[in-house]
């Protein structure tokens, strides 16, 4: 016999809990762990995985194989074309190698849980034991309350819940414990096992070679990067944090989302660093205190799989505001495509948008800012974006992305008032006061000087922006206002 960990969104070693289970469960009966990860191209277009992401994954696999291979673990790696079949292949996969019992982590996207669901009945019937338990969030969602027991929407009095609950049970930031090595039987018995590669992306999910080599430069794989990611943000970066979050030029802020999307690094594991560096008592929302700030950032990420938890409809392509679903979109492909490629004439919208291109990556600033630009100044679909942006983020994450959209747009969970409208230049004199991340990304405007920079146009920089090709804005944020307005008290009224 052996017992199984099936690897998902939690490629790592350290600090996974089903990982940690499973590798206890194995050593106590004295049988071998093997781990499996089975790669769902089907998966990958239902769910808009970005090629990036699809390949950060893959190479992070890469790099845990040949961890897990060092402690003569094998990790089986075998492409299921169909995704309906993912869980009896799994289940076969168990029966060949004899395996009792079977551990994963818990996903809470509503296709997850009902495959979870359904594998439950499948290893019930094969009578293998099968454990899903919750990993992925620091405190597991739906836990915090209101006093009448009701799920909470507003992030504040949710986020002191978060923080009280951390004082409470400080145990759940204690770290789970790596496999150790597997019995050396295992090399004979399940050497075929080893031997699985990892596949090439899927055709309709590959990159260039020229991508390929840009995102391995940019985003290096596997945990030890990941952790040597955090100890530097920790060291040199955390303690400005309340101050410069802020600002996308320059590197305030951790970069740490694709790693925490993959997996590669546990949130529990950031927070608990953060807040032994932080040498205080407890964790609180003091947003005066750089450590502190950061962990409330990683607690967003929390609310949001919360969130989802509570209100699954979310999944349903469906504002978490019902009385937003009646709003009257925009379907203007040209102004759509002028956004995408980072052409609206607006420079900080267009800066943000090249820098996802280049980077698959954008600053948590531009990302609002570009969100609310497309929903409000052109009053396209939110959705559209929202859809755009799973298919570029190498960090996409559904729970964050609708949420980050929501909040943007104001029909999510604890939104921006639709009334406040980001006026797009007033965001770029704000954030971007010198202009510098716009220089860095948009080469027209690289020679304009002084304030010009936030509307080149608009302030005597005409005849540079025209001769370099800069466009000219694709809509009046004054008239983009009103309409926005109308349209949003229209949408609202009518529900
Ligand atoms: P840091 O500032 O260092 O924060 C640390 C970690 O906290 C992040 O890595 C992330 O895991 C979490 N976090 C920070 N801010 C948020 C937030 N507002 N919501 C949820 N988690 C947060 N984040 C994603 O991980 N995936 C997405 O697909 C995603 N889509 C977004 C879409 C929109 C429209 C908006 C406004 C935000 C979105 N975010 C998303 C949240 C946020 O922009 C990114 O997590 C952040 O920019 C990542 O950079 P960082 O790792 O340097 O963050």
């Amino acid at each position: 016999g052996c017992v199984v960990h099936w690897f998902k969104s939690d490629l790592r070693l350290r600090d996974n809990r089903a990982l940690s289970l499973a590798a206890d469960k194995a050593r106590g009966a004295g049988v071998p762990l093997i781990c499996v990860y089975l790669v769902s191209p089907q998966d990958f277009v239902a769910h808009l995985m970005a090629p990036v992401r699809v390949d950060f994954v893959l190479r992070n696999l890469g790099d845990l194989k040949r961890r897990l291979g060092e402690l003569d673990v094998p990790l089986y790696v075998e492409t299921v074309q169909k995704r309906r079949d993912v869980p009896g292949r799994l289940v076969e996969l168990c029966g060949s190698w004899g395996a009792r019992h079977v551990f994963c982590n818990m996903e809470y996207e509503v296709d997850e849980l009902r495959r979870e669901e359904g594998l439950t009945r499948m290893c019930l019937q094969q009578g293998i034991d099968f454990t899903v338990v919750h990993d992925t969030c620091v405190v597991e969602p739906g836990l915090l309350t209101t006093a009448a027991g009701g799920q909470m929407s507003v992030y504040s009095p949710w986020h002191r819940k978060w923080c009280a609950w951390l004082k409470e049970h400080p145990e759940l930031l204690a770290e789970f414990e790596a496999p150790g090595r597997n019995p050396p039987v295992v090399r004979e018995r399940y050497g075929e096992v080893l031997e699985t590669p990892i596949p090439e992306a899927p055709p309709e999910k590959s990159l260039t070679n020229e991508e390929k080599e840009r995102y391995a430069r940019l985003w290096p794989v596997g945990e030890d990067e990941a952790h040597a990611r955090l100890q530097k943000f920790i060291l040199e970066r955390i303690k400005a944090y309340h101050t410069n979050r802020n600002l996308p030029a320059g590197d305030h802020t951790s970069s740490l989302s694709a790693h925490l999307a993959a997996g590669t690094l546990a949130a529990r594991t950031v927070v608990r660093e953060a807040f032994r560096a932080s040498g205080l008592k407890t964790i609180t929302d003091d947003r005066q205190n750089g450590h502190m700030m950061w962990i409330g950032e990683v607690a967003w990420r929390d609310f949001y799989k919360h969130v989802l938890c509570g209100w699954p409809y979310i999944c349903m392509g469906v504002a978490f505001k019902p009385e937003y679903n009646n709003i009257e979109w925009e379907y203007d492909d040209e102004k759509f495509r002028a956004w995408e490629t980072g052409r609206t004439g607006y420079p900080l919208i267009d800066a943000a948008m090249r820098q996802c291109h280049e980077q698959a990556y954008m600053h948590n600033r531009v990302r609002m800012c570009v969100a609310s630009f497309l929903a409000k100044d052109l009053m396209i679909d939110w959705r559209m974006g929202e859809r755009w942006f799973m298919e570029h983020l190498i960090d996409g994450d559904f729970a964050s992305n609708n949420g980050g959209w929501g909040f943007s747009a104001s029909c999510g969970v604890d939104p921006q008032p639709y009334f406040r409208i980001f006026n797009p230049i007033l965001q770029s004199e704000k954030f971007d006061e010198a202009g510098d991340y716009i220089r860095r990304w948009v080469p027209e405007l690289r020679d304009v000087k002084g304030k010009a920079i936030h509307d080149p146009y608009g302030r005597g920089a005409e005849a540079l922006a025209r001769l370099r090709g800069y466009p000219r804005m694709i809509v009046d944020h004054k008239v983009a206002r009103e309409r926005c307005l109308r349209r949003y008290k229209e949408g609202i009224g009518r529900s």
